[in-house]
This record gives C-alpha cells, structure tokens and sequence, in this order.
C-alpha cells in the first residue's frame, strides 16, 4: 500500500467490483424503484449473490469476514447508488454485529450462515411510536411465563426499516419495569418471524405488521411499524440467553456505535453522487455565455462539497479503524455520524442549486437525492443527539 493510500488490495478490489455494480445495475434502476416505492428483489438477489449480506460475518459460516472498515467502504458505494440500498443491508448489518459479539454458540450457528446468504434477513427494533430519542423510555414488555418458560412479548414499535421482508427481529423490550435505572431492566429478543407477511401465523404468531409508512424518501426498503401481542420466545432466544437477561439496552447501545460508522459511510456517498452530478451538469449548462462550472460561484460550490466530503470521509475511516483496532471510538463514531450526515445533506442542497429549475424535476437524480439525504440526519440517532453524544464524551476524556 503507498503511504498515501488508504485502502489494502482486497479493500481496493471488492470497491471496485461494488463501484460497477453500483453504476450498471444500482443507478440506471433506482428511479424506477423510487417512483413506484417497491422493493428492488431484483438488486437485492444480485447482492446476494456478491455476498453483500456477509461481509462482515466470519467464514466460517460462510461470510467474507472482512472488518468494520472494509463494510463502511461498501456502504460508501452503495449509497452512492442510493441510500435506500444500503438500507436493506444495514440493519442486517447490526444484527450480525449482535450475534457475532454477544449471541450464544447455538445462535451463532443457527442464524449467521442463513444471515452470510441473505436467505434471512434482519432488522433491528427500538423506536416505538412516543419514544425515539429516548430509549430508556420503551414501553413494551417481555414478561416471562412461569409454566412454560417462555418470554411473553407485548407492544408496539415503530420505523422498523425492513420491517416486512425480515426474518429475524432484534427487538429491544423491558423485561424488568421495576428496573431503577429503566436500562438495566431491558433485553434484546431475536424474534423470527415469517418474511413478507403481514400476519404471523404458527410459532410466530402474535405478531403482526400493518402497512408500511409512506415517506418523503428512502423508498423501496420498506419501514413499518411492528405489534407484539404475545407474541411467545423462547429463553434461548434471548440474546446470549439467560446471561443477556437485563443487558439489552448497552448491547444496543454498542451496535449502534457501528451503526453510526455506517450512517456515516451513507452520508459520505450520497453527497459524493451530489458532486459527481453537480460536476457534470455544471461543465454542460452554459450561462452567459459560457458553462456555468466556469463561473466562481459554482466552482466554490464545488471546491466547498469536495473538501467537506474529503473531510468526512477520512473522519468515517478512522472511526471505523479504530472501532476495528479495538480501540474505544465512541466520540468519533459519534463525530463521523454527525459531520458525514450533514455533510450529506449540504452537498445535495448545493448539488441541487447548481441544477437550477431541472434539479426540482423528477428527470433529474438530483431530486430524489434531495428527498433521501434527511433521513441521515434522523436514522441512528438525530444530528442533536450526536452532539450530546459528542459532548458527554468530550468532557469524560478531559475531566479536571
Ligand atoms: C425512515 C426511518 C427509518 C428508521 N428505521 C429505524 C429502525 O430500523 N429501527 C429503529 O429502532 N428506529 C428506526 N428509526 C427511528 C429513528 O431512530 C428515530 O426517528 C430517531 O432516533 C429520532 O427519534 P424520534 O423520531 O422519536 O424523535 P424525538 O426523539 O422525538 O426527537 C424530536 C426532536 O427533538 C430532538 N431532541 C430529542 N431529545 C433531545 C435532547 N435531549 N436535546 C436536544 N434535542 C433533543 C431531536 O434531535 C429531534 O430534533 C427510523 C426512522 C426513520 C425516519
């Protein structure tokens, strides 16, 4: 590796095979999903066989296990593509992340070489309808039941992304409501369920999805809410079994550190769609006279979205080195989310002024960027919660 570079030759090599993937079959097709808000199944069974739902899975169970880096570089590519795409993997993602550093050996093996394929997919619940933010304030309830020994769960979440086509939920529930602080009264629940039906049935009954949310952008992955009306689990899916009893809440907590590295890795490729679209429209369209790239004002443009995207991106990389360093990342897990997901959104509002009128038309990919890049700025903890995450850490690192 030259010492400029920042990729190894098998980082370089998946990238690039990503990168194709992403202009021959992500672009040319994303707004055909996006108008009709369906699941693009044809993507996803071409991700598939890439081996996109492993990589980060030890092969062993038939993954690629590759590290936290190499993951956010994909999610790079991917995203560039479309957001919705890194969507579908994302909380898979997570979940594998879960199962790989806190689930039982019987829950590894059972779920992680269904997961490496694809065949199974997983989604990752906390928010309910009054609490987003603030998870300590979940109000459904795993309450076990002393004749079979079974979990009994109850309540309902909100915004599950992947809601529907998931088999696997990882869902955050109270399983002590006495619990004083609430968050060492919570579990996480690996609940399976049958993909793509709204009403389970069998062992899975008791639980349901009602129709997905409409939403502004980040269509095509579906987001739903989830009802558990007891909804019956067993002790040995209980993530890490009796033992991750009351552990629930930090074992999300530690998934959604990386999950911040990969909200971080989205941003970055979207505002680099914005700026590859603003380079090209902006050397074609011409204004007195000349192409507008020509005129200062664009060229500050671009020069701003560049730099920040630069900036970002190695702000991202080194959350994710260090993450996979072992080495305690918290505060720039939180930085990266904060700066790429701004980032991202700043680049597609300066991408779509430079597009002039054509960037409010739906001709223009430009116009479904802009309804995408918010989310960012929401999913896996909001631009002020980052800051509060930020803050907490900053002054623990330097206490006087
Ligand atoms: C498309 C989409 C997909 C999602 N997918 C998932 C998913 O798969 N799984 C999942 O569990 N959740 C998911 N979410 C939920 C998401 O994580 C929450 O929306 C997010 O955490 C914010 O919570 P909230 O919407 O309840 O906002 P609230 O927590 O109600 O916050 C409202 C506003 O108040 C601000 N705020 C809150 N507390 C403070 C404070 N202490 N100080 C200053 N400001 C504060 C927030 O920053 C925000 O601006 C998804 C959301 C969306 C939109």
């Amino acid at each position: 590796m030259a010492p400029y570079e920042d990729k190894t030759e098998i980082q370089k090599d998946i990238t690039e095979m990503v990168h194709q993937f992403v202009d021959e079959q992500i672009i040319p097709n994303a707004e055909h999903f996006d108008h009709e808000d369906t699941f693009p199944e044809a993507i996803v069974e071409q991700m598939k066989e890439l081996g996109l739902f492993g990589v980060t899975i030890p092969e062993q169970y038939g993954g690629m296990g590759l590290d936290l880096t190499t993951y956010a570089m994909i999610v790079e590519e991917l995203s560039r593509g479309w957001i919705s795409i890194s969507g579908v993997v994302n909380t898979h993602f997570i979940g594998s992340y879960l199962l790989m550093k806190f689930g039982t050996e019987e829950q590894q093996e059972y779920f992680l070489p269904k997961m490496a394929t694809g065949e199974i997919r997983a989604a990752f619940s906390l928010s309910e309808p009054e609490v987003g933010s603030d998870v300590q304030g979940i109000k459904a309830t795993a309450k076990r039941d002393p004749a079979s020994g079974d979990w009994v769960l109850d309540g309902q979440k909100m915004w599950v992304t992947n809601g529907l086509g998931s088999g696997v939920v990882f869902v955050l529930m109270r399983t002590d409501p006495k619990a004083d602080p609430p968050h060492r009264g919570m579990s996480c629940f690996i609940t399976e369920k049958t993909p793509w039906v709204e009403q389970n049935e069998g062992a899975f009954a008791g639980l349901e999805v009602p129709p997905k949310i409409k939403k502004m952008g980040y269509k095509g992955v579906e987001s739903t809410e989830l009802i558990y009306s007891g909804y019956r689990c067993p002790e040995a899916r209980i993530l890490g079994g009796a033992e991750g009893i009351g552990r629930g809440f930090s074992q999300m907590m530690d998934a959604l550190e990386v999950g911040r590295v990969n909200v971080a890795a989205r941003g970055v490729g979207i505002a680099q769609r914005a700026l590859e679209l603003a380079l090209r429209y902006s050397q074609e369209r011409r204004t007195f006279g000349k192409p507008i790239a020509q005129h200062q004002a664009i060229q500050f443009k671009l020069a701003d979205m560049a730099t920040q995207i630069e900036a970002a991106r190695l702000l991202t990389l080194k959350a994710a080195r260090m993450k996979d360093a072992g080495v305690r990342s918290d505060l720039e897990a939180g930085m990266a989310k904060l700066l790429a997901s701004e980032t991202g959104k700043e680049c597609v509002e300066q991408s779509f002024r430079i597009h002039g009128g054509y960037g409010y038309s739906k001709e223009y990919e430009v116009e479904r960027l802009y309804r995408d890049a918010p989310l960012l700025l929401i999913g896996e903890g909001t631009s002020e919660i980052q800051r509060m995450v930020i803050g907490k850490k900053l002054l623990e690192r330097n206490r006087i």
